[in-house]
């Protein structure tokens, strides 16, 4: 008679649960999940996917303009925001059914509710009390927001989706990847779009070349970014919310949407009783091996506020199951982890930003095209796409690779390959571009700019 109801309960069916569940379950051990939500978790439900969805319909008004100097002649375009969510709810919710069958034939045996430890061995789920060996915290995230007057009156990214028309005019707040995401959907649908950030430059953290190039991109769309200013305080008006800046000016807008970040979602779920220690802003302290403070408890994904994509929840989730239930020995290893903002233009980079090789390494090399993507040419859009390598001087080894453009995610996931291989610039030289591409400049540049 086993010990315990399950060898591993996983509270949170998004992303790294879902992928942890079924791999441990592969290996043969006995699985539970919970989900107080949709089976999917953000990334499915409210996050990567219908925002994708969102930025494929909102290119269309740019297809749409773009399309007359290639001789065609389209009539006036209309769009139905109810028709586009609708649609993009029918999709989640097949996704949703094709997890739900995932688990289900990997014998995962789902709970649906809340989970609460109640202590390290025990998961309250409702009325259900569950034992197991081992458990999985993959919780994920939630908006956070700044406590201003009428915060109420603002809504985040979980029901941007939801919305039951287009907004006319719209504040978005923050400027990370949400912030920009939303910011170009709203204003390729249609929508005039103000966004508000606190410091001087969109996108901080990626390199300054990406971020100044996203930033001339969004305004040149027509999107005002407003720099050191934040929404104060939040009032309902005849017309609209009206916005008080932190600067005192104010603005009337019809939706103001908050992308000031995400906080790891751990409130309430019994973690301290069970001996889990806590780092700063709820996060839940782990190791290489996602282990936690406690010896049986176990945590990936957003909660742990590592580095916060979905394809690094399901590596953390698939090597805590390959470690604990496959007899291997798979600590995870975040270096150079690519990744794409969705913006318009959009972002793919992997890799050191300049400012980081500087920092790290004692002479680097830059290699930077600036130019017009031949798909802009006869569109007679004025806009310039970037591509730029760093590289190591003493190794000759490419450390960084960022690119802003038309499939600029969809470029950088096959040279993200080459930078986590190590791969010097003599072997990228070496390489044949494909042309007539973007993507070739990333092989034939071959003056490092001045330092
Ligand atoms: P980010 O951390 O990317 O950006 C938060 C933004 O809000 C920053 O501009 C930040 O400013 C600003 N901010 C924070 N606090 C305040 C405040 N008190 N007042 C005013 N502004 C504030 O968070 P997001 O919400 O955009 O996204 C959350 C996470 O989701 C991301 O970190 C990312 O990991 C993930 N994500 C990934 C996507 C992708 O892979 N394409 C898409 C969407 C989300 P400052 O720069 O000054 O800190």
């Amino acid at each position: 008679m086993p010990r315990f109801d399950f060898d591993l309960f996983v509270i949170g069916a998004g992303s790294g649960g879902v992928r942890a569940s079924r791999i441990a379950a592969g290996h043969g051990a006995r699985v539970a999940i919970c989900e107080e939500s949709r089976v999917g978790g953000t990334c499915v439900i409210r996050g990567c996917v219908p925002k994708k969805l969102l930025v494929y319909a909102s290119q269309f008004s740019e297809h749409f303009a773009d399309s007359a100097g290639y001789g065609w002649k389209v009539g006036e375009p209309a769009f139905s925001w109810p028709a586009l969510i609708a649609a993009k709810d029918r999709e989640i919710d097949r996704l949703e059914g094709i997890y739900h069958r995932l688990l289900h034939s990997a014998g995962v045996e789902l709970y649906q509710g809340r989970g609460q430890l109640l202590d390290e061995h025990t998961v309250a789920v409702g009325e259900d009390r569950v034992t197991a060996e081992k458990i999985l915290i993959a919780t994920g995230g939630r908006p956070w927001l700044p406590d201003i007057p009428g915060r109420e009156l603002a809504i985040t990214s979980d029901e941007a989706f939801h919305l039951e028309k287009l907004p006319e005019r719209v504040l978005i707040a923050g400027a990370g990847y949400i912030a920009v995401e939303f910011a170009g959907i709203f204003n390729g649908l249609g929508s005039e779009v103000t966004l508000a950030y606190r410091r001087d430059l969109i996108l901080r953290g990626f390199d300054d070349d990406v971020r100044g190039t996203v930033e001339a991109g969004m305004r040149s769309r027509g999107i005002d970014i407003q720099y050191h200013c934040v929404p104060a305080r939040l009032e309902q008006a005849n017309d609209g919310i009206e916005v008080t800046f932190s600067d005192d000016r104010r603005q009337v807008f019809d939706c103001v949407m908050f992308a000031t970040g995400r906080s790891p979602y751990t409130w309430g779920l019994g973690l301290e009783d069970a001996g889990v220690r806590m780092g700063a802003e709820n996060r839940i302290e782990v190791d290489a091996y996602s282990r936690t403070s406690a010896d049986n408890i176990f945590a990936v994904g957003d909660v742990t506020d590592r580095i916060n994509l979905t394809p690094v929840a399901l590596m953390e989730g698939h090597a805590f199951a390959d470690t604990q239930f496959g007899g291997m020995d798979r600590p995870v290893d975040h270096a150079n982890t690519p990744a794409a903002v969705f913006s318009q233009p959009p972002v793919g980079t992997v890799g050191l930003t300049e400012v980081e090789a500087r920092e790290h390494l004692s002479a680097v090399r830059v290699y930077r095209s600036s130019f017009t993507p031949m798909k802009y040419t006869l569109g007679q859009r004025d806009e310039k796409g970037l591509m730029k390598l760093l590289v190591d001087d003493a190794s000759d080894r490419v450390v960084g690779c960022h690119v802003v453009g038309p499939d600029a995610p969809e470029i950088v996931q096959g040279f993200a390959v080459a930078v986590r291989a190590g791969l010097s610039k003599a072997e990228f030289d070496r390489t044949l571009g494909i042309h007539p591409t973007s993507a070739e400049e990333l092989v034939t540049m071959r003056q490092p700019v001045d330092n």
